[in-house]
């Protein structure tokens, strides 16, 4: 049996059997001048470092490799250290299979090459499960997109000036944003972190960052069920805040805009509503957590700050 020497995707040097299957992930470098162009092959599809191929997906660098790989031209481990295999960046190397996608769908993806047009502002939290456009079925265009340690509306007031920026750029340059989220999730560690603060000299500033919703989220007990209420407690908190926002509050009198709490569950993939406002909702009531509605857990402002 012929075999094809190619250089893999991790930049080593493997046997294949020749013909097909082709190797399932295959990067084959081609010289091109003074240029080494990395051919990737995966799934069948084929696809090439060189701007040709980014410009309208074809080149003759496929060919060589092809060719290659079919055992016309055997690749040495010599050759391909004489071609220089470039050290693969891992986030190039898995963007080929993204890329591949995208451009199969490119007639739908086009509109957003001009001008972003999204119709939500998702503010979610870092966590690495919670990924907004995978959870909502999005693409690309649709979201505009802040996350942060535990999905946090920092006040007006507060001097914060990252989730302020991306609401004012929102509100007042993308005309299209008709609803803001603001996505809790299960298993926050965030609210975690409430429950069992870190060392204030360790991270000072997380231990910053989550003072500023502590006082209005009261924690009693480390039980799972009260985690969950910390939870929600916190998305319906964040809508709050966002209310204090003049910006927020102009385009909810005027009917353009709606606020949705959300909370997702990393456990099995669902999204459920816990809020939604269509209004700028009255201030809520001094008086206990019980008082405001969000029990056990939302303490309201006033009743903080007397
Ligand atoms: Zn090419
Ligand atoms: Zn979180």
């Amino acid at each position: 049996m012929m075999m094809c020497r190619v250089a893999t995707a991790s930049g080593s040097a493997e046997n294949y059997a020749e013909r097909p299957p082709l190797p399932l992930d295959t990067t084959i470098s081609v010289r091109d001048g003074d240029t080494v162009y990395r051919v990737h092959h995966y799934l069948g599809r084929w696809s090439c470092s060189c701007e040709s191929f980014r410009r309208i997906g074809a080149c003759w660098h496929i060919e060589v490799a092809l060719k290659r790989c079919r055992g016309a031209e055997e690749l040495t481990p010599a050759s391909v250290a004489e071609a220089g295999v470039p050290d693969e960046n891992p986030y190039v190397a898995r963007n080929v299979a993204f890329r591949q996608r995208f451009q199969a769908n490119i007639q739908t993806l086009r509109p957003t090459f001009d001008q972003q047009k999204p119709h939500t502002l998702w503010i979610g939290c870092s966590d690495s499960r919670v990924v907004p456009e995978l959870i909502v079925d999005a693409g690309p265009g649709e979201l505009f997109v802040h996350r942060n340690i535990g999905n946090i509306v920092p006040l007006p007031q507060s001097g914060d000036d990252c989730l302020s920026s991306v609401l004012s750029y929102a509100l007042h340059h993308l005309p299209s944003v008709r609803d803001i989220v603001v996505c809790g999730h299960i298993d926050c560690g965030a609210m975690k972190a409430l429950l069992n603060p870190p060392s204030a000299e360790a991270e000072p500033g997380l231990v910053r960052w989550l003072a500023q919703i502590g006082p209005f989220l009261a924690p009693t007990s480390n039980g799972r069920a009260y985690l969950r209420a910390l939870i929600e407690a916190n998305v319906h908190l964040q809508l709050q805040n966002l209310q204090q926002y003049e910006a927020v509050r102009e385009r909810l009198r005027s009917g353009s805009l709606t606020l949705y709490g959300l909370l997702y569950d990393v456990r099995d993939g669902s999204l459920q509503e816990l809020a939604r406002v269509h209004d700028v909702e009255p201030t809520p009531p001094v008086g206990s957590a019980q008082d405001v509605g969000y029990e056990p857990a939302l303490v309201s402002r006033q009743r903080r700050q007397s």
